[in-house]
């Protein structure tokens, strides 16, 4: 059976390790190419758009494609929307891979927010040290609030030149753990955080280091993600694309 998984996630690497050396499924991982240098993976990977969902629907249709997997972040809806669009214009299932979001703690000062350009209005006219921990695209959005000072925490450097102009750059892949965080909170003088609700161990680390310090985090609300067969872990992906596997044979 052929397999595509929409990766970019955790999830869809450990999917890609399952699938790997199981002789019922020939996949595919697909990145979005956000990293000059994504971490390697168990199986063949393509990188980068495939041209909307017409492009999807070429790719699908040359590539023999039995069942699509989408394994994409939380807020990647737009891959999710095209996903859901191709698979039904060519007639194979889809299957995504949710990850459970965070939920507030004890102790928590989350203030939700509906998208990031609420978040920049939310940290208000007076300067603060902020914490971005949202990823490179939307950084130039804080352009918009240059009186506050900006950390803000990038696997690679945005080339976008709108950039809030105080602003801090750090390099850094996850998993990020408790105490590493909340000495960088701590040095950093953070006084807010602004997250997303990526959910998952890898990068919680920060949310509890909030927590414990006692510094506010506006928290982006996820976007709503279209959404084909939901499964909620790799392994349970692997039972549902052997189902599939033997509808598609008819046993
Ligand atoms: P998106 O807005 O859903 O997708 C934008 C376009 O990128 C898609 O239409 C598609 O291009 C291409 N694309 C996305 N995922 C792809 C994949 N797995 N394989 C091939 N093409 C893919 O998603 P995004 O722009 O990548 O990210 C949106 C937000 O998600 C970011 O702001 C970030 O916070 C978060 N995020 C994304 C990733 C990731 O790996 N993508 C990782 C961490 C966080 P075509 O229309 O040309 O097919």
């Amino acid at each position: 059976m052929r397999v595509l998984i929409l990766g970019g996630t955790t999830e869809a690497s450990s999917l890609a390790r399952l699938l790997a050396n199981d002789a019922r499924f020939e996949a595919t991982l697909s990145l979005a190419g956000r990293t000059a240098q994504p971490a390697s993976q168990a199986l063949p990977t393509r990188i980068g758009g495939f041209g909307g969902i017409d492009g999807l629907v070429h790719y699908l249709k040359d590539g023999k494609i039995d069942a699509v997997v989408d394994a994409t972040h939380p807020y990647a809806d737009q891959m999710s929307a095209h996903a859901l669009a191709a698979c039904e214009l060519v007639g194979i299932p889809l299957a995504s891979l949710a990850r459970a979001p965070w939920t507030r703690q004890a102790g928590d000062g989350w203030q939700d927010v509906a998208d990031t350009e609420a978040a920049v209005i939310a940290l208000g006219a007076v300067p603060r040290r902020v914490f971005l921990a949202i990823g490179r695209q939307e950084l130039p959005l804080f352009a918009g609030a240059p009186q506050h000072n900006y950390l803000a925490r990038v696997i690679d450097a945005p080339a976008e030149t709108q950039l809030p102009p105080r602003l801090t750059l750090l390099q850094a892949r996850g998993p990020f753990d408790l105490a590493a965080e909340t000495t960088l909170l701590r040095d950093h003088r953070i006084d807010v955080v602004v997250s997303k609700n990526a959910g998952g161990n890898a990068t919680y680390a920060k949310i509890e280091a909030a927590r414990a310090l006692g510094v506010p985090v506006v928290m982006i609300a996820r976007p709503h993600k279209p959404a084909g067969h939901v499964v909620a872990s790799p392994k349970e992906t692997v039972a549902w694309l052997d189902h599939a596997r033997r509808s598609l044979r008819g046993v």
